[in-house]
C-alpha cells in the first residue's frame, strides 16, 4: 500500500497532524479507540488548553524550541476550532479551559476534522518495523492478523510518552527516533503524586488545602491533597516536574497569611484563646491535630513568646518534606524528556537526521505545566508538522 504520510499514534497530536497534513494520510494506532487520553483527561471534561499559554510554562532541555509552534498555532486557534464545532466550554481556574460536557466531544471533533481532510484511521494495528529505502519509508503493520507493508513519503512519530502503561503507552516513537539517528533526553514521570514512608500521612488521607509548594526552581500555589500514600493535588503535581530524588520541597500551608501578625495581635488583645483552637480556624482540623503530635501547639496565645510565634510561622510557611519517591508512570500525567529537540526543526517538527521523518506531542522533549498546556503542545506541534507536509 502506497500513501503520502503515515502517522503513528491516534492521540491528541497525531489526530491534529492528520487533519492538517493534506491528502494521502493514514493514522495507525494499536488501541481499540482513538484519543483515549483525551477521553479520560481533565476528570472526563478535558482541559484542552490554557488562556495563559506561554513558553515559560514548558520544560525541556531547550527552553526556546517550543516557541515557534506555539506561536503559529495558539490557544486561541484551538478555541476557535472548539467553538466552530459548537462545543460548550468554560474557564475553571488559572486560565484552564474545559468542556462543559464530555471530553469525548474533543475526540469526535478531531475525528470529524480528520474525516474532512480524508485521512484514514486503522485501529488495533501493530507496527512491526520501519526502514527507509530508496527515498521512502517501508513500515510493517499487522492488522486483523495480516501483515501489510505501508510505503510512505513521510512518517510522523506521535505515540506519546511512557505515562499510564495500562492505557497502552509504549516507547515506539523513542525507538524509531533512535533508529534514525536521534538521541533521547532522560525520561521521568512528571505531574505525578509524591510518596512518603508507609503510614506517614495515613491519618490525613482526604484532607485538602490551598498550599504554596516550592523549591529552588519553581513555586506553585494551588490545592494540595493528602493521600494514604503521600501527597497529591495540583500544587504537588506541578512541583513534581521540578523535583529530583533525594530533594526536599517546602510547603507553605498558609500562603498569603501573616501568622506572626495574627498571633501577635491576639496576644496583645489579652484574650485567653487556645493556640490549637486558633490554628483550627486557619487550617483543617485533622491537619492541626497531626501537627500537634509533632510540634508544640499547646497553651494560650497570650503566653506565646516572640520566638515561639516566629518558629511556628517558619514551620507553617516552609514545612520541609523529602518525598521517598513518586507514584511513577502508573499515575503520572506526562513524561518529562523524550526525543532530543536538538535533532528536530522547531518550525516543521521534521528530523534533521532523516528527511520525511517528523516527531510531535509528548514523545518530544517538551513538557507543559498542569492546566491544558500539554494538550496545547500536542495541537501546536501536530499542526506544525501537518502544515509542513501539506506545504502551507
Ligand atoms: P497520546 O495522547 O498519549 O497518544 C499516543 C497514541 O499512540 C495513543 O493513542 C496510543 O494508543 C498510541 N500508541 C502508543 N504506542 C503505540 C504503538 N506501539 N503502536 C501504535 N500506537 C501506539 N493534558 C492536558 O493538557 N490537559 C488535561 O486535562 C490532561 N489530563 C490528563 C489526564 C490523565 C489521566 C493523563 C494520563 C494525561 C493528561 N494530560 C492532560 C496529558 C495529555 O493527555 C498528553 O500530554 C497528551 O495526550 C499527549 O498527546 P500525544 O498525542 O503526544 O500522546
Amino acid at each position: 500500500m502506497q500513501i503520502e504520510t503515515l502517522i503513528l499514534g491516534a492521540g491528541a497530536a497525531g489526530m491534529m497532524a492528520a487533519a492538517h497534513a493534506g491528502p494521502g494520510v493514514l493514522v495507525v494506532d494499536h488501541a481499540k479507540a482513538p484519543g483515549e487520553k483525551i477521553r479520560i483527561s481533565g476528570g472526563g471534561r478535558c482541559n484542552f488548553t490554557n488562556m495563559y499559554c506561554e513558553p515559560a510554562r514548558f520544560l525541556g532541555n531547550n527552553p526556546h524550541f517550543h516557541k515557534s509552534a506555539l506561536a503559529r498555532y495558539t490557544q486561541w486557534d484551538f478555541l476557535d476550532l472548539v467553538q466552530s464545532h459548537n462545543i460548550a466550554w468554560h474557564e475553571k481556574t488559572l486560565g484552564q479551559l474545559f468542556c462543559d460536557g464530555k471530553a469525548t466531544q474533543i475526540v469526535a471533533m478531531l475525528l470529524n476534522e480528520m474525516d474532512k481532510a480524508g485521512a484514514q484511521l486503522w485501529l488495533k494495528s501493530e507496527v512491526t518495523g520501519c526502514t527507509f529505502e530508496k527515498g521512502q519509508f517501508k513500515t510493517g503493520i499487522k492488522k486483523d492478523g495480516k501483515a501489510i507493508e505501508v510505503i510512505s513519503k513521510n512518517i510522523i512519530l506521535a505515540t506519546g510518552g511512557k505515562s499510564i502503561p495500562k492505557m497502552g503507552a509504549t516507547g515506539l516513537s523513542y525507538d524509531l527516533a533512535q533508529q534514525f539517528g536521534h538521541s533521547l533526553t532522560d525520561t521521568r514521570p512528571a505531574l505525578v503524586p509524591f510518596t512518603f514512608e508507609k503510614g506517614r500521612f495515613e491519618e490525613l488521607s482526604g484532607v485538602s488545602l490551598n498550599t504554596l509548594a516550592k523549591n529552588d526552581k519553581a513555586s506553585f500555589e494551588e490545592g494540595m491533597l493528602f493521600t494514604h500514600r503521600g501527597l497529591s493535588g495540583p500544587a504537588i503535581l506541578q512541583i513534581s516536574s521540578y523535583w529530583r530524588e533525594g530533594e526536599s520541597v517546602a510547603l507553605d500551608l498558609l500562603p498569603g497569611t501573616d501568622l506572626i501578625d495574627i498571633l501577635q495581635a491576639q496576644r496583645s488583645s489579652g484574650g485567653r484563646k487556645n493556640l490549637t483552637t486558633e490554628m483550627a480556624t486557619l487550617l483543617p482540623g485533622r491537619l492541626v491535630n497531626f501537627l500537634g503530635q509533632h510540634y508544640d501547639l499547646k497553651g494560650n496565645i497570650a503566653d506565646l513568646s516572640n520566638s515561639r510565634i516566629e518558629g511556628l510561622s517558619d514551620m507553617l510557611h516552609s514545612w520541609q518534606l523529602t518525598p521517598t519517591g513518586s507514584e511513577g508512570y502508573r499515575t503520572a500525567e506526562v513524561t518529562l524528556g523524550g526525543i532530543d529537540t536538538d535533532g528536530i526543526d522547531s518550525r516543521t517538527m521534521m528530523s534533521k537526521h532523516q528527511p520525511g521523518l517528523y516527531a510531535i506531542g509528548e514523545a518530544v522533549d517538551v513538557t507543559g505545566w498542569l492546566g491544558g498546556y500539554n494538550f496545547q503542545w500536542a495541537w501546536s506541534s501536530g499542526v506544525a508538522a501537518g502544515r509542513a507536509i501539506a506545504g502551507h
